[in-house]
Parts: C-alpha cells; structure tokens; sequence
C-alpha cells in the first residue's frame, strides 16, 4: 500500500490502515511528528520525498493525502495502467477509490459510504453508530468467535442456537463483558452451554425516562429499552421513546388514571416479580429520574426482599431538564447558592413542608406535582416572609414540542397559572434565578408573563 503525504490528513489514514493490518510505503517530505512515531521500519517504510518508477508495483492501494497536481495526475495514470486503485482524499472526481466512514469494534466493522458525495454526513452517521455500540461489543463478538464451534456443536437446532446467541448478546454474559469482567462472561456462558440451560434469573432495570424528549434518555436506558422482554411504564412517559423498545417486548401501562387509579404499587410490584422470576429482562420505565419523586426507593426495597437481581439507569429528572429548556439556571453566583427539589402533591403533603426554610432568599425552590396547590405554596411563603414580588417560572410540557414557560412574581402565581390554563405536568420554580428565563430562555415558543397580560387575560376570560 503506498500513502502520499506527511500532514494531519496523512496521519489519520495511516492509522486506520495499520489497525486493518496494512504494509504501507509512505511518500512524503517532511512528516507529522506523530506519523515519525508510528514509523516502525516493519509495517510503515518512509522512502523520502519522491518515488521512482520502479519502486510503484506491488501496491495495491495508493491513498493521496498531499501531493501537488503533477504527482496526483502521474498517481493516477499509473493506477490506471495498472488496475490500482487510487485514493485522492476529498477529491472525489479524481478517485477511481473511495474510503469508507468505519466503526471499528474489531472483528464487527460497520463502513458508511456515501458514494464519495456526502463524507461529511457518512462521518456524522458513523458516531451516531458509535453511541449505540459499546466498545464492549468487539470483545463479545471475539467471545462468540471462539465459542462458535462448541456452541453449534450443544445446540444444533438453529432456532435454539438464535435463542442462546440473543442470550448472549443481550443477557447477562453481555453485561459482564460491559462491565470488564470477560472471564465471568465467558464462564456464564460455558456454564449455560454445560446445563443446556441459560434463562438463569431476570433482572429488573429501574430506568429513568426523562423528561419527554427521547435524546435526553441516557445511552444505557436506550440500550436496557431495546433488549427489554418486558417495559412496566408510567402515563408520564412518552410515547416516543416507547417506540424504542422490541416489537415483541411486553408493555404494561401502569398510569394512574383519573377515576381507575390504575392498577397500584401492589400491582406494579407483583407484575415485576412474575416476570423477573419467569427469567425476564424487565424494565420499569419511570418519568425523570427514577429516585427523585418516583417511588424508586419503594421498588427496589420489594425487589431485593424477593431476591430479585435489579440495577438503576438514572435519567434526568424534570427539575433539570425544565431548568434548562426554560434557560433557567438553578445556582447562579449571587442570586442561587442552594437547591431544592420539593413535592407539593396534596394539602396534607403540603402542610407537612419546613416553610419558614422555604422561604428563605437566595435559594431555588423546585416544586413538583404543583400545579392544584399554587395558591396555597403563594400563601404560605408569603405569609413566611418571602417577598411578593420574588421572581417565578413554571413550565409545562417541559422539553416537548408544546412546552410553555410562564415567568411572573409570587404574589400572581395562582393567577398567572390560570390565566394560561397551566395544567400537569408542570414544573414551578420560585427565587430570583426565575427572572432569567425572560433573558436566557431558547426553546419554544415565547413566554408567556407578566401582570399586564394577566390582566388582560383575566378582563378577556371575564
Ligand atoms: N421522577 C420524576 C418526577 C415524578 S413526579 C422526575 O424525576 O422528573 C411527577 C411530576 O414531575 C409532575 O407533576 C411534574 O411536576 C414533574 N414533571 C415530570 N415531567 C415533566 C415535564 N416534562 N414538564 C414539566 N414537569 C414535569
């Protein structure tokens, strides 16, 4: 093989050939430093800055990454003469070859080709590729080359062997080698193949959906979602990251509804143990983060009560993401020193809340489930001393197409809610960061704020 140039360019497919296991000539003036480091003498030979005649056979690829129009064009009419194929990177009309975009998780390769006309989109598409392979993946198809043999040799019913191999690939022995433990991994599945038996125990994933938006779910929750047997989720997420999961994956909606009340903790937690028990990938999909307002705690004490294997996949929860779809900092230096997460769910819940520390300045309040008890949360902090004129924000639907924001003060929190009709789900933050969503805000439509409208609004309602 036989590269022309020394620059960055250079560099980058000199290292892409070698890790294939190329013998590459390099032709070039001056080189990179970091292409003289790679120069072994054994697989990368510089010859200088020229290349005679005789010296071109034997190659079977040639790769231009610099070279000026008299060496390109004698390039590629010796290629030509000679049946090699020429690269002349990001010259397309000049190439009789291109180069693929390849995500390499030896000994999977995945190359993306645009037919030379969009690179830069076949680069794009390749790290998107990349975010859904774990690296993790080469060692585990390594690990199935070296089992095959013996693993067509137990199970010779394909459709067996497909179920052993998704085991495999999706189950635990894939979790093993994820976390760097190989050996463990290839134990399990030595031990599956002796017993002729690897449905083994399920597991229970507590995964955190997020706020709404699919690309804010955490690259682990997509990867547990797509290899889910079973997805127990809550009405608060959305669809379209159910469209995420197997088309044969079981879904339970465990909402609660108004007037049903769905089918209750009780319920949720036998639907986990039947189907964990029965050897099951499952997944409880909550909204948000999982431990934050999300009865997490409550599971997962069930869980291991019953002995049931279980991990948690955090996802960002509703108080960060509205935060920063709203451009709403939730710690700013002189105005927000602390945080914190509040639940204002019912009057009994409410009464229960420290207000006198809630209504302390300087610190952001981020109240969840909000939305029936606005009048009272003004009443109260009020009453504690905060003043009425302390900045606020809700945002409903945060992070969706329809979000909106409400910015306002204190005093017209209950008013400002139902003059815009803000209904659940909705995040309220109280404390002066809240002004800033009039500057920072960038999602969405504009906001909606301030007693003028409110005004407005009420004289228009009636
Ligand atoms: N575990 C979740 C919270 C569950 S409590 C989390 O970490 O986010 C449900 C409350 O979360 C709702 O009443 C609402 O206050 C808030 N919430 C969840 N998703 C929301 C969204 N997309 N926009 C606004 N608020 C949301």
């Amino acid at each position: 093989m036989l590269v022309l140039g020394g620059n960055e360019v250079a560099l980058r497919k000199i290292r892409r050939l070698l890790a294939a296991g190329a013998v590459i000539d390099l032709v070039a003036d001056t080189l990179h430093p970091e292409i003289a480091e790679l120069d072994d003498g054994n697989r990368l030979r510089w010859l200088g800055a020229t290349i005679s005649n005789d010296q071109l056979p034997g190659h079977a690829l040639i790769v231009i990454a610099q070279a000026d129009a008299f060496t390109r064009d004698r390039m590629r009419a010796w290629g030509e003469r000679q049946g090699v194929p020429v690269n002349v990177v990001d010259r397309l009309a000049e190439s009789s070859a291109i180069v693929p975009a390849v995500v390499d998780r030896s000994p999977l390769m995945i190359a993306i080709g645009s037919g030379g006309q969009a690179p830069e989109l076949a680069r794009m598409i390749r790290s998107r590729i990349e975010r859904l392979l774990p690296p993790s993946i080469g060692r585990l198809a390594a690990m199935a080359g070296s089992l095959a043999g013996r693993i067509r040799h137990r199970i010779p019913d394909l459709a067996r062997r497909r179920r052993f191999l998704d085991w495999v690939f999706n189950g635990s022995p894939a979790d093993e080698i994820a976390a760097g433990r190989e050996q463990a991994s290839q134990k399990l599945i030595e031990q599956a193949l002796e017993r002729d038996d690897w449905s083994g125990p399920g597991r229970v994933s507590l995964v955190g959906a997020g706020p709404g938006e699919p690309e804010l779910l955490t690259l682990r929750a997509l990867s547990r979602l797509q290899a889910a047997d079973v997805i127990v989720h809550d009405g608060l997420v959305d669809a379209r990251i159910l469209d995420y999961a197997r088309r044969d994956a079981e879904l339970f909606d465990v909402a609660k509804r108004p007037g049903t009340g769905g089918v209750g903790q009780g319920g949720i937690h036998a639907i986990l143990l039947e189907h964990a028990r029965a050897g099951a990938r499952v997944v409880r999909l909550k909204g948000g983060d999982p431990m934050v307002f999300g009865r997490g705690g409550e599971e997962l004490a069930f869980l291991r009560a019953h002995g049931i294997d279980y991990e948690v996949v955090p996802g960002v929860t509703a108080a960060s993401a509205c935060a920063a779809y709203a451009g709403l900092p939730l710690t700013q230096r002189g105005m927000a020193q602390s945080v914190r997460l509040v639940t204002a769910h019912c009057a009994r819940s409410i009464d229960r809340l420290d207000w006198a520390a809630l209504a302390a300045d300087h610190q952001t309040l981020a109240f969840y489930m909000s939305v029936g008890q606005l009048e009272h949360i003004e009443t109260k902090l009020i009453k504690q001393g905060r003043s009425p004129q302390t900045p606020i924000a809700l945002v409903e639907n945060g992070t969706r197409p329809d979000q909106r924001v409400v910015v306002g003060k204190l005093q017209d929190l209950a008013t400002l809610a139902r003059c815009h009709g803000i209904s659940s789900p909705a995040m309220l933050f109280i404390g002066e960061v809240a002004v800033l969503a009039r500057e920072l805000g960038w999602y969405g439509d504009a906001l909606l704020s301030g007693v003028d409208h409110t005004d407005r609004a009420v004289a228009a309602a009636g």
